[in-house]
């Protein structure tokens, strides 16, 4: 049977127009007044005053992740029934084999981690922590089993790597067509920054952490990974980047002629550094993430770029941690397991905090949460569009139904929202994975059918 999804607006990374949606089983038919064109039993649907926007594509999660001596609350279960209840469709989470082990054994936990437990479609980053000729030729069995982005770490003994490491990568992703994000702190900066803290007295005051990791020391790794790539002459994607000093390090490349993708995070958008003073420390400690959040100048500055369109996307960076998981760092700042929940909140704060507080156009959200995503990392037009031919994964999102943002009636384990209390500009009615409803006013009404995708060549 066929849907006709009636009376909405159709939100692309261009315009924001009134039109019908027919769907035909998993795929998106036709658009337009299509009426006349829908069979006797087509399902009708009406989403008057509604915004239809493709399947947000959430780039950047960790679910079932081993770190800091635990493990991320949200596994593929969990997180992914989070991500679809707040409109996300497809997930792009990162494979991390250890230092010493294969990509080959990396995919391998990773599709045991997620297969069958998937609520909404996913994919996979490869991390490349380990840098040796049979890494180099693993590559090409990533990028033919639809792994087609990379990741890499300029801080984390654990993961990263040196110079000539991420310069022989990037040479050797370049000429197969792979592209790679870098999480950009100086690490020995950092290292001596946290040296200094403890000695001070400072080791169990939450504060302590973004002390030791300034936007400097981000904006000086973005810049070096850029002049390693201008040597490479390769693509970068800046994951999580959170500051103005990174954002002029990423203009001055592009002066150079460099390609330089972008993509940030809600609470780096829309929070401040004010959370980590909380007199609660339990409270502070729940927005602990590296990088951490910055100053207010610094989500303006990121707003304008993304206007500007030189951030592109935004994912959620989401690595959750219950608050009794944080508590391991009490009295030793470095111990708490450093992640934010946000999966299943980043449509409707970006929505308000951006379209509703006119930071951002209904066009320029679908490009940062779909389009943009879709096109980095190989999915589109299957994804990131409601075109004929595309997945029928649709938003519904009605923009008069206001609610307050409660971490404990979300579906994340972490058991809490860092936006408590956050008053949403309207919110997400309805959710289809593939043309199939999964979402319905909050309750995830569809099944554990995620599928694997593996996906091609960037194309932004
Ligand atoms: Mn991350």
């Amino acid at each position: 049977m066929k849907k006709l999804l009636r009376g909405g607006f159709v939100v692309t990374g261009q315009s924001c127009r009134r039109a019908d949606v027919l769907v035909d089983g998993e795929k998106i038919e036709k658009l337009g007044h299509v009426m006349a064109d829908a069979p006797w039993d087509t399902e009708i649907v009406d989403v008057s005053g509604c915004y239809l926007f493709p399947g947000f594509i959430d780039a950047h999660t960790h679910f079932d992740l081993d770190v800091c001596d635990t493990t991320t609350a949200d596994d593929f279960d969990s997180g992914t029934r989070a991500a679809i209840r707040g409109g996300t469709t497809t997930v792009v989470d990162f494979a991390c084999p250890n230092k010493g082990e294969t990509l080959a054994h990396g995919l391998v936990l990773w599709h045991e981690k997620a297969d069958g437990k998937c609520w909404c479609d996913y994919g996979f980053h490869m991390t490349i922590d380990d840098w040796n000729p049979d890494i180099e030729r693993e590559l090409d069995d990533m990028l033919a089993a639809g792994v087609t982005s990379f990741k890499m770490y300029l801080t984390y003994p654990a993961m990263m790597l040196p110079d000539r490491a991420l310069y022989e990568a990037l040479v050797a992703l370049r000429r197969r067509g792979g592209v790679c994000g870098f999480h950009c702190e100086n690490a020995g900066v950092i290292d001596a920054r946290i040296a200094e803290l403890k000695a001070a007295g400072l080791s169990d005051k939450v504060f302590a952490h973004p002390l030791a990791r300034p936007d400097y020391a981000e904006a000086e790794a973005v810049g070096r990974v850029l002049r390693i790539a201008q040597a490479a002459d390769a693509p970068v994607i800046l994951v999580h980047t959170t500051n103005r000093e990174a954002l002029g390090e990423a203009a001055a490349a592009r002066r150079r002629g460099q390609t330089v993708y972008v993509e940030t995070c809600p609470q780096y958008l829309l929070l401040d550094d004010s959370v980590y003073y909380d007199a609660d420390w339990a409270e502070a400690a729940k927005y602990v993430c590296a990088p951490p959040i910055r100053k207010k100048a610094d989500a303006d500055a990121l707003w304008k770029a993304l206007r500007r369109g030189e951030v592109q996307t935004i994912s959620t960076d989401h690595c959750s941690f219950t608050p009794a998981q944080k508590d391991a760092g009490r009295g030793d700042f470095t111990k708490i397991p450093g992640g934010l929940p946000g999966v299943e909140t980043r449509g409707e704060l970006i929505y308000t905090g951006g379209v509703a507080a006119r930071r951002m156009s209904l066009a320029g959200m679908c490009r940062a949460l779909s389009e943009n995503p879709a096109k980095l990392y190989g999915l589109y037009p299957r994804k990131g569009a409601l075109e004929p031919g595309s997945d029928a994964d649709i938003v519904v999102y009605d923009p008069k139904a206001d609610h307050v943002l409660c971490g404990a009636e979300l579906a994340s384990r972490a058991g809490y929202t860092p936006f408590e209390g956050f008053a949403t500009s309207g919110s997400i009615r309805s959710v289809y994975l593939r043309g199939a409803l999964a979402v319905d006013r909050g309750r995830v009404v569809g099944a554990r059918n995620g599928q694997y995708l593996a996906r091609g060549r960037c194309a932004l």
